[in-house]
């Protein structure tokens, strides 16, 4: 029987693809970078077919690369960066724009005029989403506003919408099939949470034909075959990338939560399987349907996270490499109550507040570089605690416990520190590539590679558990310090 998927893992600076075994162990990984433009302030472009002949190619080369029998591949998975919108010629297989990257600002006018419409409340309670040029909706607008009679193409079924998991499974299957899954299409404003279809007052509000949009699929199913490497191959999964890590670190049950510690903090938590709307402004989607199954999550994110590392780095020029952080923080006994919030862009989730900025609090005679070193590493823990606290409050769960990913999460004291001040044990796993493996995992389940969800979870494999060490009161007067700090900067 085939024995490895080929997990394909599209991002915004680079596709990769990883063949993978029966064992969640890679065997291979190709990785190319793709380009982004920047033609205007707020806007970032990709090629559409860049991104595909990308995908083409690394996929070839991890093939390559493993030297297996092209027949033992059982499946193919697909996880992809999410938001990001294309939209292609019918006719031509071809775009008809760039690409729309999830960060490209250039819709925030359409975004403007609906929320002055005062339709917010109602396409958050339909969609999970607050109105923000971040999510398709309002790209798929702008590009049909930007190119040669958009609308009258799109109404007479010339056009077709995808973001980048479904455009790689139109080209895979060379034009046969137009799906998307739930997750991603959970992230373009036009998805009601609750029928998990097209939602007909959402595309009325955007303007957008129901022709132009792909079908919704689960996560986990074959959507169509491709003969991409010369055989017939099923495509087994879709899945958004943050959705994907959270399967990949088997977060399967509700209260379970992982953050991912990159440049930024993207924190998941599985809020079981009904929509909990947020207090606090996180987002609420989908984070992947199999069968019956409907998972729903809450996200949050924290804007400055390795990027403060970066800057004690590069702007204060204290360290010289990120990791120099650990040893001089497990150096000092304490952080002699200095704290460091490093609101360089304003704070995320729970405050929503655009235009405060940073500020280092409790300084004394006494205070040194290394204090304000080892605050700064702390402050990745501090503003994660209080995304998972807001998700906590919001669905009246306490975390069972935190799983950790992204370059960051190497730091074991800072790994310690976040045990301690959650007050909850965190697992790292051996692999880092819980996206990739997040994809393999549910293409295997559709495959018949893996049974089932007990058979993957007895295929995890945590490389370091971290139990909580600090005594309560010492982890309040910790946090009430940091609220300070907080509202300090709220205030100012
Ligand atoms: P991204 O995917 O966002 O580029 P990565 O997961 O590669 O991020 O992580 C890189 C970020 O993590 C950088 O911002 C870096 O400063 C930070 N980082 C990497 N290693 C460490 C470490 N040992 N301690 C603290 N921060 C680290």
């Amino acid at each position: 029987m085939a024995k490895y998927i080929l997990a394909i893992d599209q991002g915004t600076t680079s596709s990769r693809a990883m063949i993978i075994d029966e064992n969640l162990n890679i065997v291979s990984s190709f990785q190319q970078e793709v380009a982004n433009t920047f033609p205007h302030p707020g806007w970032v472009l990709m090629d559409g077919y860049e991104i595909w002949v990308s995908v083409e190619y690394v996929c070839i080369k991890a093939v390559e690369k493993a030297r297996i029998n092209i027949q033992d591949i059982a499946a193919i998975g697909i996880t992809n960066q999410r938001e990001t919108t294309i939209v292609w010629d019918k006719k031509t297989g071809l775009p008809v724009y760039d690409a729309l990257v999830w960060q490209s600002r250039q819709s925030a006018g359409i975004c403007e005029e609906i929320s002055k419409k005062g339709y917010g409340p109602l396409i958050k309670e339909t969609t999970g989403l607050t109105v923000d040029p971040y999510f398709s909706a309002s790209k798929i607008r702008w590009i049909l506003d930007n190119i040669e009679d958009g609308d009258e193409r799109a109404k007479n079924g010339e056009l077709l919408f995808g973001t980048v998991d479904s455009w790689l499974v139109y080209k895979l299957t060379k034009g046969k099939v137009h799906v998307t899954d739930v997750t991603n299409a959970s992230r373009t404003m036009l998805m009601n949470l609750k029928t998990l279809d097209w939602d007909d007052k959402m595309l009325q509000i955007f303007n957008i034909d129901r022709s132009m949009l792909p079908k919704i699929c689960d996560s986990s199913q074959i959507y169509g075959y491709t003969d991409l490497l010369g055989v017939q191959i099923p495509i087994c999964s879709i899945c958004g990338d943050q959705q994907s890590a959270l399967f990949g670190q088997m977060c399967f049950d509700k209260g379970q939560c992982k953050n991912t510690y990159g440049t930024g903090c993207f924190l998941l938590f599985n809020a079981g399987n009904e929509p909990i709307y947020s207090k606090y402004d996180l987002i609420t989607s989908v984070g992947w349907k199999i069968k019956d199954e409907v998972v729903y999550v809450l996200e949050g994110s924290v804007f400055v996270a390795g990027a403060a590392i970066q800057w004690l780095r590069d702007g204060l020029k204290v360290i010289d490499n990120a990791a120099q952080t650990e040893t001089i923080a497990k150096g000092l006994s304490d952080s002699a109550g200095v704290y460091v919030v490093p609101a360089f862009t304003g704070l995320g989730a729970p405050y929503w507040s655009q235009n405060t900025r940073g500020a280092i609090f409790g300084l004394t005679r006494g205070t040194t570089t290394n204090h304000i070193i080892r605050a700064t590493l702390e402050s990745l823990a501090y503003q994660s605690y209080d995304v998972i606290e807001a998700m906590q409050k919001d669905t009246n769960t306490k975390i069972t416990s935190l799983q950790v990913d992204g370059g960051a999460s190497n730091n074991d004291y800072l790994m310690q520190f976040q045990a301690d001040i959650l007050q909850t044990e965190i697992a790292r796993p051996s692999n880092f590539e819980t996206t990739a493996l997040g994809a393999a995992m549910l293409a295997g389940l559709s495959s018949g590679l893996f049974k089932d969800k007990k058979d993957l979870l007895s295929k995890k494999e945590i490389d370091k558990v971290y139990q909580p060490q600090l005594d309560k009161n010492t982890v309040n007067d910790l946090i009430e310090g940091w609220k300070k700090a907080i509202n300090s900067v709220l205030m100012f």
